[in-house]
């Protein structure tokens, strides 16, 4: 029985990497990460020097058999993935079920993801939520809006830059403009910032923007909140 570690990585700020983190990945065979560029200045950083192979959506079925493989010749690996926790809106799922399947020992190690530092920054209710992740660009989307729209608790949607506008925009369709926001765009980064306020005010100050850069998170209140 071998070990596959699920390591945590910095979203922004590289002090956040976590001292048990840099230990495992110091103690492992070898790294499967997302995009072997992007680690390597993480790891470099940190003066990690381990052989690494690529993990990515568009291979992650053809790679679990090669980390299974690895795994059964007693090797042991740890996932990252490029920022956070890897499986959340990253590869990781397959490569920790395949592991579970086989009766490899599967140990977490738990950093910075955006989803919940977006949420515990948001001063809106964090007690339930339900986690969004990317909604879907076409197909289906609506309909997921729509029960964003209707849920009693907060929901977590991560969206790119280019399409924030959007999201807030069809927030505002089913929502309205009473509904508590939180826009959170580039965490623990230099440009950090939290938006928080009524669809019906950040809709219209997020359209006046020039250009909107970096990576967001939104944090949309339940549809009974209210802070009056
Ligand atoms: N695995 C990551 C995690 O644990 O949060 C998520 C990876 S997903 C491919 C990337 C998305 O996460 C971005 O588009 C953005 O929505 C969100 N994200 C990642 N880093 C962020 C940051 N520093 N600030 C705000 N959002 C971030």
């Amino acid at each position: 029985m071998a070990t596959l570690y699920i390591v945590a990585t910095p979203i922004g700020n590289l002090s956040d990497f976590s001292s048990r983190a840099i230990e495992i990945l110091n103690s492992v065979d070898q790294i499967a990460c997302e995009d072997t560029r992007t680690s390597l200045v993480l790891l470099r950083h940190y003066g990690i020097e381990k052989p690494l192979f690529s993990f990515h959506q568009h291979n992650e079925h053809q790679k679990v058999d090669h980390l299974i493989h690895l795994l059964e010749s007693g090797q042991s690996i740890a996932i990252i993935s490029d920022a956070g926790m890897p499986g959340i809106s990253d590869p990781g799922f397959l490569a920790v079920r395949a592991a579970h399947q086989h009766g490899h020992r599967v140990i977490p190690v738990p950093g910075p993801d955006a989803l919940t530092t977006a949420l515990a920054a948001s001063g809106l209710p964090c007690d339930r939520f339900t986690f969004e992740g990317f909604l879907p660009p076409k197909k289906g989307r609506q309909t997921r809006v729509k029960n964003i729209s209707d849920s009693e608790i907060t929901s977590v949607v991560y969206e790119s830059p280019h399409k924030i506008i959007k999201l807030l925009e069809q927030l505002n369709q089913f929502c309205g403009n009473d509904r508590w926001v939180c826009i959170a765009r580039e965490l623990t980064k230099k440009f950090e910032e939290i938006d928080r306020g009524l669809l019906g005010d950040i809709l219209p100050a997020w359209k006046s923007r020039k250009t909107i850069k970096g990576e967001i998170v939104v944090v949309v209140a339940g549809k009974e909140y209210s802070e009056d």
